[in-house]
């Protein structure tokens, strides 16, 4: 276990070995004292090549903050505008013109999943969840654990709680963050959260 030096006021902890399980791959912990550090968390992760083409699923109770990180990433991806939340849909598709990551006049294509309410088999045909999971783009999403039958290998999962140590109303923004990477994308990943 090292610790690694990043601009979040907490440095960052990456363990090379899975706490009890390496096949589950390298995990980075870190820790956001509020919004701020979310947010750079997310411009962090927004500077790797790789999430270009990655699916990341994001855990954490209602509140945790994984809408919020989101449309911090979708931000600094370069969505422009307002950004719906697929609270009803599913699925909300967003398109990044001027992406940082890719060729120019090309945009990003993001797809941020919601399956909070998700309970049909049949809504994953009908509306062409496969095809989306399968085209190029990054897929972000929020409660996997409801479509855990559908859903793809993912190339990481971002686990967000709040820190049960600082519940006192003015560190209300403090979370607790673990990445775990489940593919080599996902190893870029934490390689760029660790710089
Ligand atoms: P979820 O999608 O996990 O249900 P949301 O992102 O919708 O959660 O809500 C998280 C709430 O917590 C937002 O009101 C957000 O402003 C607030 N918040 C406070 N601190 C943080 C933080 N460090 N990171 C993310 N959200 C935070
Ligand atoms: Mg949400």
């Amino acid at each position: 276990m090292s610790s690694i030096k990043t601009g979040l006021h907490v440095p960052p902890i990456v363990e090379t070995t899975a706490a009890g399980d390496p096949a589950l791959g390298p995990v980075w912990h870190g820790y956001w004292s509020d919004e701020t550090d979310t947010q750079a968390f997310a411009r962090q992760l927004a500077t790797c090549p790789a999430l270009a083409h990655s699916t990341l699923t994001l855990r954490g109770d209602l509140g945790a903050g994984k809408t919020t990180l989101v449309r911090h990433l979708l931000r600094a991806l370069g969505v422009r505008g307002h950004i719906k939340s697929p609270t009803y849909a599913v699925v909300e598709p967003h398109s990044a013109i001027d992406c940082p990551l890719m060729p120019a006049g090309e945009p990003l294509q993001i797809w941020h999943f919601d399956f909070y309410r998700f309970n049909d088999a049949r809504e994953w045909e009908d509306a062409g969840l496969r095809e989306l999971f399968a085209s190029p783009g990054l897929k972000l999403v929020e409660w996997p654990e409801r479509a855990a039958d559908f859903m793809p290998p993912v190339d990481a999962e971002i686990d967000i709680e709040p820190d049960p140590m600082r519940t006192d109303p003015d560190h209300d923004g403090a979370r607790r963050v673990r990445v775990r990477a489940h593919s080599p994308t996902g190893r870029l990943l934490l390689a760029v959260l660790a710089t």
